[in-house]
C-alpha cells in the first residue's frame, strides 16, 4: 500500500516549484513526505491525515496525534481504485501545499488580515458609511409617525422597498456590524479555491477569505453599485414623503417649542400634577400638555422634513398632534403668571377638598355621624376587630355596659356611648356604610 502511495505522490512532489518544495519542507519538519498514520503494532490507519492537523500546531511525536474525526479525511484510502486513489492523493497534496503556505504566518496574523479585508469589503464599507441611514430606516419603519405622513400609498411603497433594500444589511448579525465580531473563530481551509472560511459559531456567521486576492466574500453578496443607489433612494423617498406633509412637520415644530417652554416651567407644572392627583376634577390644557410631553422624544434642534431628523421623533400617541394648536394658544404669553395663578387656585381647591372632622359621613333623619367620630370608630376597630363582633360593637357605641363589656374594660374605650341616642339598627347601618 505504501508503495502505491509513494508511486503516486513522488511525481507530484517532483513537478513542484522549488518555492513550493521549500514551503512543504518547512511545514513537514524537514523531509518531503506525505504523513501516513500508523497505529499500534505498525498497522496502517485506514484514513489519511488532514494538513490542518499540523497547521499552527505542535504535536508531540511520542504521544502521537489524537484520533479525532476532524484530523482525518473520511475516505478509506486502501479501498480506493487506482484512479480514485490518484485523485484523492493529488487533492491531499494540494491541501498540504496550501496549508504549508499559510503556515508561514501565524493564525493571529491571518485573522488580522481577515479583519482588515472584512472592513474594506465594498458592501461593509458602504454599510459603515451609511450606518446612520440604515439604522434610521429600520427605526422609522417601526415608528408610528409613518402613519401620519401623506400619502398612505407612498408609505406602503416605501415600506415595501425597505424590505428589499434592507435585506443584505439585516443578513449581517449585529456583532458583525461593521467589523468582525470579537468571538473566537474557526478557520476552515479550502485549498480547491485557495480560500479560508472564517466562521463564528456564536454568531452563526462566517465569511470567506481569498488568499491570492486578499479579499473576503460575504454569504450574501450584493451588486455594490445597485446597493449604493438603493440606500440613497430609500432615504430620498422618505424625505420626499416628509416634504409632502408640511403640516405634520410644522405641528412637530410647534410641539418642540411647547416642550421647550413647558420644560422650563417643570417645577410649577410638577406641583400642579401633584394637585391633580389629589383632586381628579382639576384640569387645564397646560397641565395636560405637560403630562403628554413627558412621554414624547424630540431632537434637540427643530425638526426638518428628513429621515435623519425625524427618526429622533418618538410620539407614543399620535392623537397628541391634534391638540397642539389648542395648547399653543396657552403658551403664547405670560406662561409663568398663568401657572402661578393656577397654582393658587388649585392649591385652594385641594385644601377645600381635603377631608374635615365635621364632614357628614352618614345621616339618618336627624342622626348625623361626622368624620371625626367615624375615624375614632375606625381606630378602635383596628385594635379590636378580632375580639369584638358587630353586635357587641353596637352595644359599646350605644353605651350599654353589659357584664362582658365591663369584663373586657371596653366601657372605658373612647367610643363607648358615642352613639348613645341612636337606635341600634341605625348604628348597624352606619357601620356597614363605613366599611
Ligand atoms: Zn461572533
Amino acid at each position: 500500500m505504501l508503495t502505491r502511495v509513494q508511486h503516486i505522490v513522488e511525481p507530484l512532489f517532483a513537478n513542484m516549484s522549488q518555492e513550493d518544495v521549500d514551503s512543504l519542507l518547512d511545514f513537514l519538519g524537514g523531509s518531503l513526505y506525505l504523513p501516513v498514520p500508523v497505529y499500534k503494532e505498525e498497522e496502517l490507519y485506514p484514513q489519511l491525515l488532514r494538513p490542518e492537523t499540523f497547521l499552527w500546531k505542535e504535536h508531540s511525536l511520542q504521544r502521537g496525534i489524537p484520533i479525532e474525526k476532524e484530523y482525518f479525511y473520511p475516505q478509506n484510502y486502501s479501498a480506493l481504485s487506482g484512479k480514485e486513489l490518484e485523485r484523492h492523493l493529488s487533492k491531499i497534496v494540494a491541501d498540504y501545499l496550501f496549508c504549508a503556505k499559510l503556515h508561514k504566518q501565524s493564525q493571529e496574523q491571518w485573522i488580522r488580515r481577515l479583519e482588515d479585508a472584512y472592513v474594506t469589503h465594498g458592501f461593509i464599507q458602504l454599510a459603515n458609511e451609511k450606518n446612520s441611514v440604515v439604522e434610521a430606516v429600520e427605526k422609522m419603519n417601526k415608528n408610528s409617525l409613518l402613519s401620519v405622513l401623506h400619502y398612505p400609498e407612498d408609505v406602503a411603497f416605501w415600506r415595501h422597498r425597505v424590505e428589499i433594500v434592507m435585506r443584505p444589511y439585516r443578513h449581517v448579525p449585529d456583532e458583525w456590524k461593521w467589523k468582525m465580531c470579537d468571538h473566537q473563530k474557526n478557520l476552515v481551509m479550502q485549498a480547491e479555491n485557495d480560500s479560508i472560511h472564517c466562521r463564528c459559531e456564536t454568531c452563526n456567521y462566517g465569511v470567506t477569505y481569498h488568499v491570492s486576492t486578499g479579499q473576503v466574500t460575504l454569504p450574501l453578496e450584493v451588486d455594490l453599485a445597485q446597493a449604493t443607489k438603493r440606500i440613497a433612494t430609500i432615504e430620498r423617498q422618505f424625505n420626499d414623503m416628509a416634504e409632502k406633509t408640511p403640516k405634520v412637520i410644522s405641528v412637530i415644530r410647534d410641539l418642540h417649542e411647547l416642550k421647550v417652554a413647558l420644560t422650563a416651567q417643570s417645577q410649577r407644572l410638577e406641583q400642579l400634577v401633584l394637585f391633580k392627583h389629589q383632586v381628579e376634577a382639576l384640569s387645564h390644557p397646560l397641565v395636560e400638555a405637560y403630562q403628554e410631553i413627558l412621554s414624547i422624544h424630540l431632537p434637540l434642534e427643530p425638526v426638518e422634513p428628513s429621515l435623519l431628523s425625524l427618526v429622533s421623533v418618538e410620539i407614543p400617541d399620535m392623537r397628541v398632534l391634534k391638540k397642539v394648536a389648542l395648547w399653543k394658544t396657552f403658551v403664547q404669553d405670560g406662561l409663568e403668571s398663568q401657572l402661578e395663578m393656577l397654582l393658587e387656585n388649585w392649591g385652594q381647591a385641594v385644601e377645600e377638598a381635603a377631608p374635615k372632622a365635621t364632614d357628614v359621613v352618614f345621616q339618618m333623619k336627624d342622626l348625623v355621624l361626622m368624620r371625626g367620630d367615624a375615624e375614632k370608630i375606625k381606630e378602635f376597630l383596628e385594635d379590636y376587630e378580632e375580639e369584638v363582633p358587630t353586635q357587641m360593637l353596637v352595644k359599646i357605641l350605644n353605651g350599654e355596659g353589659t357584664s362582658k363589656i365591663r369584663r373586657l374594660s371596653l366601657h372605658e374605650a373612647p367610643i363607648f356611648g358615642l352613639l348613645r341616642d341612636w337606635p341600634s339598627k341605625y348604628v348597624t347601618k352606619a357601620l356597614l356604610e363605613m366599611r
